[in-house]
């Protein structure tokens, strides 16, 4: 069985994803935005072997912790290619945005894309790229759960006026999200977890009476 675990960080309280194999005890952290230390507790409490850090987009709330946690677990570190300048300003923007000092995440040790496969004990994860709130922004699936960053939240969905964003990406991204099927748990990068069939129907901006008729031609 693959399991999650949660853990809130940072001043924005984004949320940082385990996902590992209950048998074989091997798992990846999804976004890594701040508390290390608590990562690292979670992950030794679950006695989780972490193969890989993946970032759901280089924004600094979901990136800042990715050096502190690579240099403890020797890990690979993953995201797309389209959110690298992003990724290279994280400590920048947060500065200029909290006035906090952090040193800049690692460089990448490579770069994930839409319809890549990562293996989990016996399981894999997909990646979606899905952008609008960030060029590079992807979603990570599991057979019944989504990891969707800053594009859909419960409730909401994804900013697209920060640099790199872009409204009818964000749209197209969200249709794309909508059409999983209504049981799939969805974890986002902040905020409680949800399912599509939820958000189809109650989201403000994109549910039946939605801000965004994704159904019809805009
Ligand atoms: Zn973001
Ligand atoms: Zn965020």
């Amino acid at each position: 069985m693959l399991l999650i675990e949660r853990v809130v960080v940072g001043p924005l309280m984004s949320n940082a994803y385990l996902v590992f194999d209950n048998v074989k005890g091997e798992g990846i952290l999804i976004d890594a935005g701040d508390d290390s230390e608590k990562i690292i507790e979670t992950v030794e409490k679950n006695k989780i072997r972490v193969k890989a850090i993946y970032a759901t987009h280089g924004h600094f709330d979901h990136v800042l912790a990715v050096g502190e946690i690579k240099d403890y677990f020797e890990c690979k570190f993953y995201i797309h290619r389209e959110d690298l300048p992003i990724l290279e300003k994280a400590a920048e923007s947060c500065k200029k945005l909290l006035g906090r000092d952090y040193s800049n995440p690692p460089n990448p040790d490579g770069y994930i894309k839409d319809g890549d496969k990562i293996t989990v004990g016996e399981y894999e994860i997909k990646v979606m790229h899905t952008p609008g709130h960030t060029p590079g922004s992807v979603s990570y699936l599991s057979k019944d759960a989504v990891f969707t960053g800053d594009t859909l939240f419960a409730g909401a969905v994804g900013r697209y006026d920060f640099p790199g964003g872009n409204l009818e990406q964000l749209l197209d991204s969200l249709k794309k999200l909508l059409k999983l099927p209504d049981s799939f748990s969805v974890y986002p990068g902040h905020g409680p977890s949800t399912t599509i069939g939820v958000e189809k129907v109650h989201n403000p901006f994109i549910g039946e009476r939605g801000l965004y008729r994704l159904n019809e031609k805009r």
